[in-house]
């Protein structure tokens, strides 16, 4: 079934003009971008969007790094589009993700939360991230007029 998934490029990525590659990496793969954003966060939605990570000790540095500078926020959509996507991007730590994965090939291997992108990890979360971002109600599967 198409999926949609919630994508963001961190400031990381954007700062060191990745935004392009990554585009491209994403319809390579055969997915649309159905929206795509360029803005700055504010806290109280970095609190909510890493509600499971918010107690951390990494957390603090984390939340400065992500309000630092621009972040691209996208909705994707395309067959199995949220585990293709996490594919894509490799696993959190950067040090452990295999080149030609987005983390892998571009992530910073020392400091884990300059990892570049962002995705949903499950259809749920997707649907509530996509919200919570985007102000859209959307359902897996559904084509939608943006
Ligand atoms: N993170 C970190 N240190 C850790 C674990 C996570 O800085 O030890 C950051 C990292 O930026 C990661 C984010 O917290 O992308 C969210 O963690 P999650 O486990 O959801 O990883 P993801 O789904 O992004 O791979
Ligand atoms: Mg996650």
């Amino acid at each position: 079934m198409k999926e949609y998934t919630y994508i963001m490029i961190k400031p990381d990525g954007v700062k060191a003009g990745l935004t392009e590659e990554i585009v491209r990496r994403i319809q390579n793969k055969g997915y649309e971008i159905k929206l795509f954003d360029v803005r700055k966060l504010d806290g109280d939605i970095l609190d909510e969007h890493y509600a499971h990570v918010k107690d951390r000790d990494f957390y603090p540095e984390m939340k400065e790094f992500m309000l630092s500078d621009y972040v691209v926020p996208m909705i994707v959509y395309g067959e199995n589009a949220i585990q293709g996507m996490r594919d894509l991007m490799g696993p959190t730590r950067s040090s452990e993700a295999p080149a030609g994965t987005i983390r892998g090939d571009f992530g910073n291997k020392e400091i884990v939360n300059q990892n570049v992108i962002h995705g949903s990890d499950s259809r749920e979360t997707a649907l509530i991230e996509i919200e919570r971002f985007f102000n859209i109600k959307v359902n897996h599967g559904e084509e939608k007029d943006f």
